[in-house]
């Protein structure tokens, strides 16, 4: 069998990247160890930069209707038991309210979609739906990668079906987005470094149709997504999309207590299956390379963080993202050299950035985590004292895990080869986000005339963006971006807000609407600023 792109592994994703390219019209086959997506949990919340990628790919509005409604708070408890008072409550808006937010501002400073909780057991089915409807996706489940050799002209990969029988597929590309364990890693001999193995904890999964209905029980916590419990086991409960399943997660010793962990953090009696538990560690790894010829590595192939901060998946659906329109351009043959080499640049950096971001987040986690002390239910000064300041530490603390929206919409390619270089460029704060068009950076959302966001009018191709009153003249740029073959196209924007917030009148964006080159007049040199961005300089 032969194909253009072959996608292994259709986790979260391989799928979204199956997607991506079948939507770009490239001919690609998926294949999957497993006989079917499972149910069991992983993630559960899409970050808003992930909702707006998969806005761009007429996503959004399935993987909404499919995940929490939006009116459920996303709040975060901290507490003894949900039928105790709680000792914190983080309050965080619905989508609803988010989305309400987001209407009333146009400083840039929002995304244009707010985050999306979903269960990645509810995600992973959709998204394969997706990639079935696609006439050139193939997708194929009970199909295991086994090895893989490559010469200048292709990569062969060996798979196996679950009748045992091996075949080849040869494909001018595969890319190893097969997890943390990933074979074909290990079949480059790229390593994962850092801190691997942190901490050891159970996860349980569990069918209690009745819970949300109680919430909030006697005088405990109301209505929210996460439910840390202040003892001395990391226990930790997630509401999942449906709000009839729950996650609990526990150091405990072995897979029975587990449920005495979910009955004593409920705290009253209630009905319930357990319906699986396993093991999981923590790590905070990153991939010395993210490529090896032609092949590539995206998602927890690459990067491993720990969930605080819910940048895994997040940070592997950019990487499929970067990656798809390269490949297409590749294929196509006006997307130079550069370009796939810049994946390894622009991604690695980012991989590395939200492993750092995770790691601040736990650490916050850990530090007030660290204040329980085995009296702190007792009715005493003391107990008091404990919870007082556990409380005190947990109220800055464990902001960090869920306040990171720099990380989520801020970050910025740089030293890209494909981009332009403008030294300098704010920092990459994972608190804090000020939107910037700096070379290497996302279009900020704005909102222009008649509500109308400025992120849907960007085409699939290259966006040279005319805003304001600007009277240059684009038309060499023009002519220099259409000689390279690449999709280009001029999007004239009067709106003065866009300008205000964008800063420039010129903005050049490649296809996933990363700013490329910015001024207010036209480049010197336009057919060199066209050959830099498209990889052929
Ligand atoms: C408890 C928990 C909570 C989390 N919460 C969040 C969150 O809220 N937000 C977030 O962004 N991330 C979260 N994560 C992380 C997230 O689940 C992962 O980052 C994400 O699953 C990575 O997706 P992936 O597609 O790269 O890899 P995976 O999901 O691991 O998928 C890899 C796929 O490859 C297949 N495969 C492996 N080997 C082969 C082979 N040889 N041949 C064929 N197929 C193969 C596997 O069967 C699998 O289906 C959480 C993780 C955990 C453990």
């Amino acid at each position: 069998m032969t194909t253009d792109v072959l996608v292994v592994g259709a986790g979260p994703v391989g799928l979204t990247l199956a997607v991506d390219l079948g939507q770009r019209g490239v001919r690609c086959t998926i294949v999957e160890q497993k006989p079917a997506p499972e149910f069991l949990p992983k993630m559960e919340r899409c970050n808003a930069r992930t909702m707006e990628i998969f806005r761009r790919m007429g996503l959004a509005g399935k993987i909404r209707a499919a995940g929490l409604d939006r009116h459920v708070p996303m709040d975060v408890y901290v507490a003894l038991a949900m039928n105790e008072p709680p000792l914190l409550r983080l309050k965080y808006p619905s989508v609803a309210e988010a989305f309400e937010a987001i209407a009333a501002t146009n400083d840039g400073s929002m995304p244009l979609e707010p985050y999306q909780l979903i269960s990645q057991y509810t995600l992973e089915p959709l998204l394969k739906a997706e990639a079935e409807r696609l006439p050139c996706v193939t997708v194929r489940y009970g199909c295991e990668f086994v090895s893989l050799s490559q010469d200048a002209e292709s990569a062969t990969a060996t798979v196996r079906s679950r009748g045992g029988s091996t075949e080849e597929i040869q494909a001018q590309y595969i890319v190893g987005c097969d997890g943390g364990g990933s074979v074909v890693r290990k079949q480059l001999g790229i390593q994962l470094r850092g801190e691997g193995n942190i901490l050891r904890l159970h996860q349980g999964l569990y069918y209690c149709p009745g819970l949300f209905d109680m919430i909030p029980i006697a005088n405990g916590p109301g209505k929210g997504r996460h439910y840390h419990i202040a003892d001395g086991q990391s226990t930790f409960l997630i509401m999942q999309d449906s709000t009839k399943h729950w996650t609990l997660h526990a150091v405990v010793d072995s897979a029975q207590d587990m449920a005495g962990q979910f009955e004593r953090t409920v705290g009253v009696p209630i009905r319930y299956d357990m319906l699986y538990v396993g093991q999981w560690k923590q790590n905070l790894l990153l991939a010395d390379r993210y490529r090896a010829g032609r092949v590539f590595l995206a998602g927890d192939a690459v990067h491993l963080v720990i969930p605080t901060g819910g940048l895994g998946m997040n940070t592997g659906v950019g990487d499929a993202i970067d990656l798809s329109w390269k490949l297409d351009a590749t294929l196509r043959g006006w997307g130079g050299r550069k370009l796939l080499d810049s994946y390894e640049v622009e991604r690695r950096q980012i991989g590395d950035r939200n492993v750092g971001a995770s790691r601040y987040a736990s650490q916050g986690r850990r530090k007030w985590r660290s204040q329980y002390r085995p009296n702190i239910r007792d009715a005493s000064p003391d107990g008091q004292a404990t919870r007082d300041n556990l409380t005190r530490i947990a109220d800055v603390e464990q902001r960090k895990t869920n306040e990171m929206i720099g990380a989520e919409l801020g970050y910025r390619y740089v030293g890209s080869p494909v981009i332009t270089d403008e030294p300098g460029g704010p920092e990459h704060l994972f608190r804090d986000y000020i939107p910037t068009t700096w070379p290497g950076a996302r279009l900020p959302h704005v909102w222009l005339a008649k509500g109308t966001p400025m992120q849907d009018l960007i085409g699939p191709g290259y966006t040279l963006l005319r805003l304001g009153r600007s009277k240059a003249d684009p038309s060499a740029l023009e002519r220099s971006m259409l000689d390279t073959g690449a999709p280009f196209e001029t999007l004239t924007v009067p709106d003065e807000v866009a300008r205000d917030v964008y800063g420039y009148d010129l903005i050049l964006l490649r296809p996933d609407m990363h700013v490329v080159w910015r001024g207010n007049v036209p480049p010197e040199d336009p057919v060199a600023l066209a050959a830099l961005v498209t990889g052929n300089a």
